[in-house]
């Protein structure tokens, strides 16, 4: 593993299989690091761990992470594995705290045992619940609205707690929306089952899903439909790298928001699916999705003063093409993986 890998300082990547770990792990590999995945591949893609070793293992298994951690001694841990489906963590909400809760503390805790103190987290806007109003600052209270967002929330308490009694030092980001490709279209989002607009939309401009149903048109918005932030998976991933280096002064615990600070409404996503793909979108209008926010935009001024992070590829258009590349490209990619 590491240790036979040359001089490239190691980043031990939980959940690097799935769709912004991955994203994330060819980039450490374009700055010179080698990522190391752990990853159960319950739901990430064994086709999408190209840039290092695949460890496949589970975060409750805190012998065999602690390991790994051995083994291939890395300078930090950037932790993305977590179930990230707002419904199911209704239906199964002690599912996602034993994943999202207790496989936190179970790293954290080997990572400690290891003497690893450098983590990156991979939290939510979900964590906000329904804001007061936008743009969203960190300093708005976090009130999740469902167990996902909860669990989240948990993660990042339990961190700052750990980080404050000492030997753990965290940077949360908290995303808003993660969206589009891969430039180079080797790798994309490939959820199962797929639940966000994006690929839904562009799907179903390719005719290989039913027709879209926009969720609500009754929003507090300008068109009546929900507003997002959506912002490139790639400028994501740049955030994990520019945290790994983040000096934290106090208390061993930064959070910061990651999106663009622009929203786009479903309506206006569906009108640029269609000047970007060049065909119509099908679409039908249903009612609200329960626990819809009308409006998630980001005040994104902390992780530029802080990390020096701007969103570079995060125009809608951009995300777009870059998914729809992607999207045509992905059965070849996953079919040979
Ligand atoms: N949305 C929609 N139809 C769909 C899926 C999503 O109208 O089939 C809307 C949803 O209500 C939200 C936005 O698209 O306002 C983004 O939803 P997504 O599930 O992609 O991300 P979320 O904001 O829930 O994290």
């Amino acid at each position: 593993m590491a240790g036979s890998e040359g001089t490239r300082p190691v980043v031990l990547v939980t959940g690097g299989a799935g769709y912004v770990g991955s994203h994330t792990c060819k980039m450490l590999a374009g700055a010179g690091y080698l990522p190391v995945v752990y990853d159960t591949l319950e739901r990430g893609n064994a086709w999408s761990v190209r840039w290092g070793p695949l460890e496949q293992g589970s975060l409750m298994d805190g012998d065999r992470l602690r390991g790994v951690i051995r083994n291939c001694n890395p300078v930090g841990v950037i932790h993305f594995a977590a179930y990230t489906y707002v419904g199911e963590s209704v239906a199964d909400p002690l599912m996602y705290y034993r994943n999202n809760v207790l496989g936190t503390v179970s790293l954290a805790r080997a990572m400690m045992a290891e003497g690893v103190g450098r983590l990156v987290f991979s939290s939510t806007c979900a964590t906000y619940g329904i804001p007061t109003g936008v743009p969203i600052d960190e300093a708005t209270p976090q009130v999740p609205i469902n167990p996902y967002g909860q669990s989240k929330l948990l993660a990042e308490q339990a961190l700052a707690l750990a980080g404050a009694a000492g030997g753990l030092s965290t940077v949360a980001l908290r995303y808003f929306n993660a969206a589009g490709a891969d430039p180079d279209g080797e790798i994309g989002e490939a959820h199962d089952p797929e639940t966000h607009l994006i690929p839904l939309a562009l799907a179903a401009a390719r005719g290989t899903a039913p027709p879209l149903t926009v969720f609500g048109t009754d929003h507090d918005t300008p068109d009546g439909t929900c507003i997002r932030d959506y912002v490139h998976v790639n400028d994501l991933a740049s955030a994990h790298l520019a945290a790994l280096g983040h000096r934290i002064d106090e208390g061993g615990f930064f959070a910061c928001n990651l999106g663009t600070g622009t929203g786009t409404s479903v309506r206006e996503l569906i009108a640029l699916t269609e000047e970007v793909t060049g065909r119509p979108v099908p679409h039908s209008y249903g009612p609200r999705r329960e626990g819809d926010p009308a409006a998630l935009v980001a005040d994104r001024r902390l992780a530029h003063s802080a990390l020096g992070w701007e969103p570079r590829l995060s125009d809608p258009r951009n995300i777009l093409q870059t998914a729809w590349t992607w999207m045509q490209r992905q059965d070849d990619v996953t079919r040979s993986g």
